[in-house]
């Protein structure tokens, strides 16, 4: 029983309301991943959860039971920080045992816990240095053992690996993973990262201005965004948005028109969604406008095109010759046009 219910969750701090009514429910064993612009209330919630912070209104229950008034440390929930705060003047060992010991512990049971982590985190041969003689990928190793050892219900992790450096972040990504599938554990996990996102969720929650925008498995979220927030803050680069209106069987914009997929009234005016890797830079299109950037990739690249209608990003294939200046046109290569109401508010398609 490790599910966490969050209902009607609302938080401010001082005249600044944050969390604005926040309905969340976390099965057992999820690893839910919150992403968010900064400052959107997602630090905030985990504090919440945790019982750093009181809610003003609303429920927070973990395993069912309300911990609306439960001390933070009763509530069986370890929260991982990004800042890591290992013990500066404490070995590993005595980091990873340092809760239980505050718990009261038999100190037989705290050694085998304590082996069990280190083993399991390849920190074994580092028990007796201090954090300070240790690499970040090994200070955030401990950060982790410290909640392991405690076998708490729920993880509430706060962009544990955005310290560490490109290489490590993807071998401790994995990391977490494993550590997800052998502990079944329910997750918590704060991120501004899109492939953490989208690799160890498995499901994302979107939040926008302390209201949850969507949630779902990432790639439901990725392939069926709600509306223009969600459709343009996963994904990179960010989706293409085009006014247009419905006209005939077709979708009339700024210097465009593209096929009509949808039963949107005739005359509406819609945005319309293009991610850049469904539209091709190429010799004809229903776009057409002047290079003002690229970026090159390796395999492929994106161009930064300006078009009647307004800036657009595009791919292009290896072995395309793109500079900036050039008079090119796009060309959408599937059917994957998103539709959204003309404030962005809802999708429609
Ligand atoms: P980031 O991605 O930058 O970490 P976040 O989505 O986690 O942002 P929070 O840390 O939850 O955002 O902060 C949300 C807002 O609440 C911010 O405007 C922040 O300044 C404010 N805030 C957070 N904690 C407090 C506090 N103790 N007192 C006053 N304001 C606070």
């Amino acid at each position: 029983m490790s599910e966490v219910t969050l209902s009607g969750i609302k938080k401010s701090f001082g005249q600044n309301l944050i969390v604005k009514g926040v309905d969340l429910q976390v099965g057992e064993g999820e690893f839910l991943v919150m992403v968010g612009p900064s400052g959107c209330g997602k630090t905030t919630l985990l504090r919440l959860i945790a019982g750093l912070e009181q809610v003003d209104a609303g429920e927070v229950r973990i395993g069912g039971a309300r911990v609306n008034d439960v001390a933070p440390r009763d509530r069986d929930v370890a929260m991982v920080f990004q800042s890591y705060a290992l013990y500066p003047h404490m070995t590993v060992r005595e980091n990873l045992a340092f809760g239980l010991t505050l718990r009261k512990f038999p100190a037989s049971e705290i050694a085998s816990r304590v082996q069990e982590v280190a083993g399991m985190l390849e920190l074994s041969h580092l028990l007796e240095r201090k954090p300070k003689a240790l690499s970040g990928g090994q200070r955030q190793r401990v950060a982790m053992g410290r909640a392991i050892v405690r076998r708490p219900k729920v993880f509430l992790f706060d962009e544990p690996l955005s310290n560490l450096d490109t290489a490590l972040r993807v071998q401790m990504r994995g990391e977490l993973a494993r550590l997800h599938r052998r502990l079944g554990a329910t997750m918590i996990y704060v991120t501004h990262d899109q492939v953490e996102a989208m690799t160890l969720a498995t499901r994302v929650a979107v939040f926008n201005g302390g209201i949850l925008q969507q949630v779902g498995p990432p790639l439901d979220l990725y392939n069926r965004p709600a509306n223009r927030f969600v459709a343009g803050f996963l994904g990179s680069p960010a989706m293409n948005f085009l006014e247009a209106t419905r006209d005939g069987a077709r979708f009339t914009g700024k210097g465009f028109t593209l096929p009509c997929p949808t039963d949107v009234p005739a005359g509406q005016r819609v945005l319309l969604g293009l991610r850049p890797q469904d539209l091709r830079v190429a010799t004809q299109g229903p776009l057409a406008g002047t290079v003002d950037a690229v970026e090159r990739l390796g395999f492929d690249g994106y161009a930064f095109v300006t078009t009647e209608t307004g800036p657009v990003a595009a791919r292009f294939d290896k072995g395309v010759n793109v500079s900036v200046g050039d008079k090119v046109f796009l060309a959408p290569v599937s059917d994957a046009l998103h539709v959204f109401t003309e404030d962005g508010s809802a999708a429609l398609r």
